[in-house]
């Protein structure tokens, strides 16, 4: 049926087919036609015979053209452009092959060129420099142009047409500064200390004349090899890319690499990338791309180099990127880190002003919404918080929007409370890539739902090809869907791409290879497609819209992303981590205390908002993402100790000012008393503090942030007791504990009420132990499970003394060899039990330890164990704004994963019924372990700091046992540990009293609230920076938080504060819902772990008349009343009444509690009748 008609077909159709064979043809050998084309663009023995011989067609570096002088900076100074043209500097004659050095100095080059006739015509001149390290182009007028590389990397600087006419010398500089992209470490391990005495050889300065056709042939061949090299052999693709390839050499070869076989063989490409990769038309189609490409440079805003050299990577990567914006016109770039756009405002306006303009094009995009891209371990809630303040405030006041991306690319691991954070900053995305570097677990997602403790989420996207500094290869693209996790929701993803640090960002040789990466996808396909000139934002909206309509249901992870690696960083620059610490605690105390001091109208004294600025800015620079983690070199530290003496000295110049402004301290008065200020939201427990060398009682009095001190002696009994009970064994003990000590370790802790021995048998709380500490690699990052293998106890190295033995506190301290050269003295303090200093007390006793170390170690790691016999599977740890619960057990590699983890000023572990917390004052990394509790103390690590944390150090800890689950008692003494009591003079400490008493919690309120910070608005006329435009009126943003997971609702009280109106807001101080004033105060109310923010508007002089009926209301109160009043003013505190000649009619300070100026103005009528009658 029908054979005869197919029979007819194939013998047509083999008609011309020829009967005999040829000649023999073998099948190609894949592997080495595919070796093969190494020879044609590789460095080696065929250079000269492949393309490479073929980029430029004539390069020029004699005196003829290119002149070369040189002006050595002084001293390792960075100079101005303007410091290093002066007249009076001498540049001295130098040529290619002289060195420069040393590391960390600064070589101002003026190069003066021109060319010859025949190479004004030329299509493409470029001037290559390259010295191995780092440069910047200036015109000879001081306008920063173009940032070089060096070591082959970003050596060129495309000669502009207006230097290009006909024997004429042209004049530019270039800056050279004597370091690498990533510093200037010794040898090819970047992490070492850096080699302070390096020098740098001049091995480029010439000018060349480009072939494009082998330029643009060179990409081509990139990627179509690429294709040849990475498509699987079991594709038709490979094979195809392989046969052009093959094709493109052979014709090479043909024609002798001519000018017009370079043309032919760029002709084959088109066959595997399509006509149109020479432009931006090559993504000029509707075709459905899965990957957008953005351009980046990830700048270490300290790392491998100090911050002076930073401010220039910045001036040169973002020059490079305005040059690239401006010559492809798909090109975008996201820069993060608003407190690195300021510095090249400040220093570097030209470069600053391209900048604006390509956002204003929309093509350089600001992005991340915070002050720098700092870690998210360590800083506290609020810093967290300032953060976003700072960050988005800059990026608003300077390009009009807010970033609606949270950038972080780098950190090391994620707070769980920053969905709710950035949602509450205006950021619905999240950025990063980190968590690919994990070396115990792969996390399963590459855009889900990242979900907080109290259930706010941001999408998060985790960029597949697994880098933040992409070199847009091709394979960089093919991983953006083989390694993408999330594919079952959505496969889209972003690649970023862009030399990081020195490297500058994107190259143009980026942007060519993503152009023919988009060819090949379209025209051969396999490849998933890549588009440009999108942003981030864009990529975002599409994700936003697709969960928002339902179209996708994004997977959801709820808790911390906690990094599995860098657990080091918990650790190591101790001191710099402490300074972190003090000066977020200061800052709170200066902020509460100058809200005050303004609010109560205190004469002359003005909010000190620059100070505050200032002081706030440098605090979050050091949280720098390897800054405050400690995984920067020396210098950084020594930069960062000098920002935060400045902290300190500014600080506490404002703390005193706002205390004087509040009348304490008052040197003139006579028979001033000694008072302590609570700074916290709460009555704190009374205490014993020494003031002046004298113990002293501090009493709160209640529904006030003052304490009074009391000489300790006011009770003659003692109600602590130190005994030595047998040789050697001291026995400490008040009526809440029973402890016994020998030789620095606590053998018993005997609690009294819960008859309950805390030290399982043989167990040994207090100790101190030391391990072995050298991770894989990273040395000042990492700390690997293995340490835990050399545990080490450490013994007392002679008897303990007693060092203080006084009714009220007992102390005993115990010195430690830790080795030859390291010792540790830890003093061990009980108190008397706060239930015998106040009765109302419902705080048991903590123990309290402080130790002096003095640590020259290598590679070890100091912490001290806390053995308990509580049995839970899960601790729990102090986070920003609330509590995360980790796994004491190795169950599953994910649970391992944790040995050492993250906490802020306590960590607990805790059963039913029966808890032990362990209070720090300075500490980050912490680890428990079944039921063993260990605080980690020092590191030792040599890289990339040789002499990280060797030196001095004091570190204050505290045993806290609890009955009954972990609560307020613990976050209260957390803060409290943490907090200082302020010891001060007042002459009347009662006529404050009740000024102390706003803005705290109500002893009715739930005690989960934690009132934690208190502010003025950031746009008050009377303390705007100017940044943003002024708002009328006196406003106090309070920050509160539910601090132990459950809906939770209070009042704040407002004392003598009178409040208008208020409003609940965001962390920027948008309002977003009118607030309730009831009648004790604000009223809130918050679900579990939620972090709320208040603005208030007080009423100040006029502030609050300006409602039209209001003022009616109260001007009839007025015409109505006996007394003529010319005008009247309120202030915050107390209500003027004037006649009209201006002279003081009443000063009517017993009305205050009046809440509406409409009441206040019945009440004076009120008291104005019943005074007349
Ligand atoms: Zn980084």
């Amino acid at each position: 049926m029908g054979g005869d008609k197919n029979r007819n077909m194939a013998l047509q159709s083999t008609a011309t087919y020829p009967q005999l064979a040829v000649r023999p043809v073998g099948k190609q050998i894949h592997q080495l036609y595919r070796d093969r084309l190494g020879q044609f663009t590789d460095n080696g023995q065929y250079k000269e015979q492949g393309l490479l011989a073929k980029l430029y067609d004539g390069r020029l570096n004699g005196e003829e053209n290119v002149k070369l002088s040189v002006w050595d900076a002084p001293d390792l100074t960075r100079p101005t452009f303007d410091e290093a043209t002066k007249r009076s500097n001498e540049y001295r004659k130098t040529k290619i092959g002289e060195s420069f050095g040393p590391s960390w100095s600064t070589h101002w080059f003026k190069v003066q060129f021109k060319l010859p006739y025949d190479w004004t015509y030329k299509p493409q001149v470029e001037l290559h420099w390259d010295a191995n390290n780092e440069g910047l182009v200036w015109t000879h007028d001081g306008r920063p142009l173009q940032g070089l590389t060096g070591g082959g990397e970003r050596v060129e600087w495309v000669v502009p047409k207006e230097y290009r006419d006909y024997d004429k010398w042209h004049t530019i500089y270039i800056e050279m500064a004597c370091n690498g992209m990533f510093g200037n470490a010794p040898g090819g391990d970047s992490i070492q200390p850096p080699n302070p005495n390096k020098y740098f050889a001049l091995g480029q300065a010439d000018l060349v004349s480009v072939n494009l056709d082998a330029r643009g042939l060179f990409y081509d061949f990139w990627i179509i090899g690429d294709a040849a090299r990475e498509f699987g052999q079991d594709s038709w693709e490979e094979h195809q890319a392989l046969q052009v390839c093959n094709e493109i050499m052979d014709c090479f070869i043909t024609g002798e690499g001519s000018n017009s076989c370079l043309k032919d063989c760029r002709e084959i490409a088109k066959k595997y990338l399509g006509d149109d990769v020479d432009s931006a038309k090559v993504y000029d189609n509707d075709n459905e791309a899965l990957i957008s490409g953005i351009g980046h440079c990830h700048i270490d805003t300290c790392w491998l180099w100090p911050w002076a050299e930073t401010k220039r990577k910045i001036a040169r990567s973002w020059s490079n990127q305005c040059d690239l914006l401006d010559r492809y016109p798909e090109h975008r770039f996201c820069a993060s880190q608003a407190q690195q756009y300021k510095w090249l405002e400040q220093l570097y306006p030209y470069a600053y002003d391209r900048v604006k303009t390509h956002v204003k094009k929309g093509t350089f995009h600001p992005i991340g919404g915070s002050w720098v891209e700092h870690d998210t371990n360590m800083p506290s809630g609020e810093s967290l918080v300032r953060q976003f303040v700072y960050g988005q405030r800059y990026f608003e006041s300077r390009f009009g929007e807010r970033c609606k991306t949270f950038w972080l690319p780098d950190t090391f691991g994620y707070s769980t409370q920053l969905p709710q954070l950035c949602r509450l900053a205006g950021m619905t995305r999240f950025f990063t890539q980190k968590l690919s570097w994990n070396n115990i677990n792969n996390f399963p997602h590459t855009t889900f739902n990242w979900v907080s403790l109290d259930g706010s989420q941001v999408i998060c996207h985790m960029a597949p090809a697994e880098t933040y500094t992409a070199e847009a290869h091709f394979g960089d693209v093919n991983r953006s869907v083989t390694q993408h996790k999330s594919m079952d929701q959505d496969p889209t993803s972003l690649l970023v791409f862009g030399k990081g640090d020195g490297g500058g960002g994107p190259t143009f040789g980026h942007i060519e290879k993503l152009r023919r990466c988009r060819g090949l996808a379209d025209k051969i396909g396999k490849l998933p497609r890549v588009t440009m000139g999108e942003s981030v934002d864009d990529f975002f909206d599409r994700l936003e819209k697709k969960a928002t309509d339902g179209t996708v249901d994004f997977v959801t992870w709820y808790g911390e992303l906690y990094f599995e690696l860098h657990r080091g960083t918990y650790t190591t620059q101790a001191n710099n981590k402490r300074n972190n610490r003090k000066s977020e605690i200061l800052l709170h105390d200066i902020e509460y205390f100058a809200t005050l001091a303004t609010v109560s109208g205190a004469k002359g004294y003005k909010y000190p908002k620059k100070g505050i600025d200032a002081m706030w800015e440098n605090v979050l620079l050091c949280q720098f993402h390897d800054c405050l983690p400690g995984s920067c070199i020396e210098m950084c530290y020594d930069d960062s100790n000098e920002l935060y003496a400045k902290v300190f000295f500014t600080g506490e110049q404002l703390l005193a000012d706002a205390l004087e402004a509040l009348g304490f301290n008052d040197k003139t008065a006579k028979n001033s008393q000694d008072v302590g200020i609570n700074t916290l939201g709460w009555d704190r427990q009374s205490s014993i503090i020494t003031v002046e060398d004298t113990n002293k009682i501090t009493s709160g009095v209640t529904n006030s942030r003052l304490m009074y001190l009391d000489p300790s002696e006011r009770s003659a009994l003692p109600l602590v007791f130190l005994t030595e009970a047998e040789a050697g064994v001291y026995v400490l003990e008040n009526a809440d504990l029973r402890v016994a000590v020998k030789d620095g370790v606590i053998t018993s802790l005997y609690d009294r009420n819960a008859k309950r021995e805390l030290v399982p048998k043989g167990g040994k709380v207090n100790q101190l132990v030391i391990f072995d500490d050298k991770p894989l690699y990273w040395q000042a990052w990492d700390v690997e499970v293995f340490h835990l293998n050399s545990r080490k106890e450490l013994k007392a190295a002679s008897p303990t003394t007693i060092s203080e033995n006084t009714p009220h506190r007992v102390s005993i301290s115990t010195l430690t060899n830790i080795s030859d050269k390291s010792w540790i003295r830890t003093t061990i303090s009980l108190s008397a039990a706060p239930s015998t200093l106040d009765s109302s007390s419902k705080r048991s006793s903590q123990l309290e330890v402080s130790a002096e170390v003095e640590w020259h170690e290598t590679m070890k790691f100091l912490k001290v164990e806390f053995p308990t016999n509580i049995v839970n599977t899960e601790a729990s740890y102090e986070t920003q704004f609330g509590i995360v619960r980790r796994p004491t057990h190795y169950n599953t590699s994910w649970d391992m994963a944790k040995f050492e983890v993250c906490c802020h000023k306590w960590a607990d572990l805790s059963e039913h019924g029966y808890g032990l917390s362990i209070l720090n004052d300075s500490k980050y990394g912490f680890a428990t372990c079944g039921s063993l509790m260990r605080l980690s103390l020092l590191r030792a690590p040599k890289a990339p700091d040789a002499h990280a944390d060797m030196g001095k150090h004091h570190i204050n800890w505290a045993i806290l046992p609890h009955v009954g689950a972990l609560d307020d008692r613990t976050v209260r003494a957390g803060y409290e540990f943490n907090y200082p009591v302020h010891v001060a003079t007042h002459p009347e400490p009662r006529t404050i009293q009740h000024l102390l008493s706003a803005f705290r919690l109500t002893p009715d309120s739930s005690n989960s609230l934690v009132l934690d910070t208190i502010k003025r608005g950031e746009d008050d006329e009377d303390a705007s920076n100017g940044d943003m435009p002024a708002k009328k009126g006196k406003h106090v943003i309070l920050r509160i938080y539910d601090s132990l997971g459950g809906t939770s609702r209070g009042t704040v009280n407002l004392g003598p504060i009178k409040v208008s109106k208020a409003w609940k807001v965001n962390l920027l101080e948008d309002e977003l819902e009118e607030a309730v004033l009831g009648k004790n105060g604000l009223e809130v109310e918050l679900r579990a772990f939620e972090v709320g923010s208040w603005k208030l508007l007080l009423v100040t002089k006029h502030a609050e008349i300006h409602d039209v009926d209001e003022r009616k209301a109260a001007l009839h109160t007025f015409s109505s009343a006996e007394t003529t009043v010319g005008h009247f003013e309120m202030e915050t505190m107390w209500f003027l009444a004037f006649n009209e000649d201006g002279t003081k009619i009443k000063v009517l300070t017993e009305l205050v509690d009046s809440r509406s100026v409409a009441e206040l103005f019945v009440k004076i009528e009120a008291k104005k009748k019943e005074s007349a009658a």
